[in-house]
């Protein structure tokens, strides 16, 4: 299934700007102070690297559908 949406989610534990995310996918991760997720990004054409990303955060804040 494509990747629609992606977003921080800190409803249980925050961001801790490690940086891990946009390292691995600087097209859709940004850092400015906490991560923020790039707008009008195709996320479908990064389905790998938004995942691995996730895997790489260390506070499970990044989500998808
Ligand atoms: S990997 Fe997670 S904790 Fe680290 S900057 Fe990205 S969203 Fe924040």
């Amino acid at each position: 299934m494509a990747i629609k949406k992606v977003w921080l989610d800190e409803t249980d534990d925050e961001c801790i700007s490690c940086g891990n995310c946009e390292a691995i996918c600087p097209e859709v991760f940004e850092i400015p102070e906490k991560m923020v997720v790039k707008a009008g990004v195709d996320y479908s054409a990064f389905e790998a690297k938004i995942k691995d990303a996730i895997e790489s955060c260390p506070t499970n804040v990044i989500k998808f559908e």
